[in-house]
């Protein structure tokens, strides 16, 4: 069984605005850009990453983890996939977890019905180490850590953002395009025609 890793935040969950959206609540005076273009929202507002971190980990991480919004597009498209090809391991694998916050992903999670066969808490950094064939994560930064520790950089697959425009991976625009041969195929490890013949089967085509 190939084991597919998705990652949550900036692929199914909008981490990213939900932040902001707290942290300007909690700063009413500090101006706000809504159109960013950094990861920690360097040119968004003037709070430093540690003082975002402290929200997200610490100060409020239920507003943050649980109560952000969906990539819509991305959720429904996954559930579709888990429920159609039961020959492949979807696993959730986030840097959310820590500072006892775990439980505030699953409750996300299961808010969006999303029942993955596990859920791996890592820091971006490690993800290369898991035992998955492909990964779909949205940060330039991981995806260099993955290179440094394998060979099939094919198989990291960056979700466009407006923060990874930077990034040289394979990309994709949403978890439809997972299913594109021209993705899967690096390194060999999926079965490509399988995938493209349910992606063709979902959308009509
Ligand atoms: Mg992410």
């Amino acid at each position: 069984m190939k084991t597919i890793g998705i990652d949550v935040d900036g692929v199914i969950r909008n981490f990213h605005s939900q932040l902001l959206l707290v942290a300007r609540i909690l700063n009413p005076k500090l101006k706000v850009i809504n159109d960013f273009s950094d990861y920690w929202l360097k040119d968004a507002i003037a709070l430093s990453r540690e003082e975002l971190r402290q929200i997200c980990h610490h100060s409020h991480p239920r507003q943050v983890f649980v109560d952000a919004h969906s990539y819509e597009d991305n959720v429904l498209f996954l559930i579709e996939l888990m429920n159609r090809l039961p020959d492949y391991e979807f696993v959730a694998i986030t840097a959310a977890g820590g500072y006892n916050n775990e439980h505030l992903t699953y409750e996300w999670l299961a808010k969006h019905e999303l029942n993955f066969r596990r859920v791996i808490f890592t820091s971006g950094d490690k993800k290369g180490k898991e035992k998955i064939d492909l990964l779909v994560d949205d940060s330039t930064a991981n995806y260099k850590s993955w290179c440094k520790r394998r060979e099939d950089i094919g198989n990291f697959l960056i979700m466009d953002r407006p923060w990874n425009q930077d990034c040289d991976a394979n990309r994709i625009v949403n978890l439809g395009d997972l299913l594109k041969g021209e993705y899967v195929l690096a390194g060999n490890s999926l079965d490509a025609h399988k995938l493209q013949r349910s992606y063709d089967d979902i959308f009509k085509i």
